[in-house]
């Protein structure tokens, strides 16, 4: 079994911690909507869940980056594979997604 160095742990780490921090910023949008904003922050709902996603993408980069074999390719194919079974399966495809 491979294990990860340090720095790979570390990416990862952060990689969940930035994933669940998008899962808090999607419920927040859901619960309170798009243009609330929690106290102690300037950010609209909106706002934090773009900076999550921002944040995530930018693990995403350094996980490619670490050697661990992630590559932009295999993310692509991937994101790919799951439009097509999204347009098959999500049953609001239709009515937003499909033009
Ligand atoms: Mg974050």
């Amino acid at each position: 079994m491979n294990k990860v160095n340090e720095h790979q742990e570390e990416c990862l780490n952060i990689l969940q911690e930035e994933c669940a921090e998008v899962i808090q910023a999607a419920s927040k949008i859901k619960r309170f909507g798009l243009v609330g904003k929690p106290v102690n922050t300037t950010l609209t709902n909106k706002e934090s869940l773009e900076m999550e996603l921002g944040d995530v993408l930018a693990l995403v980069d350094l996980v490619k980056a670490s050697n661990l074999g992630i590559t932009t390719e295999g993310i692509e194919k991937a994101r790919l594979n799951k439009m097509q079974r999204l347009s098959k399966y999500m049953h609001t495809w239709e009515q937003y997604t499909a033009k």
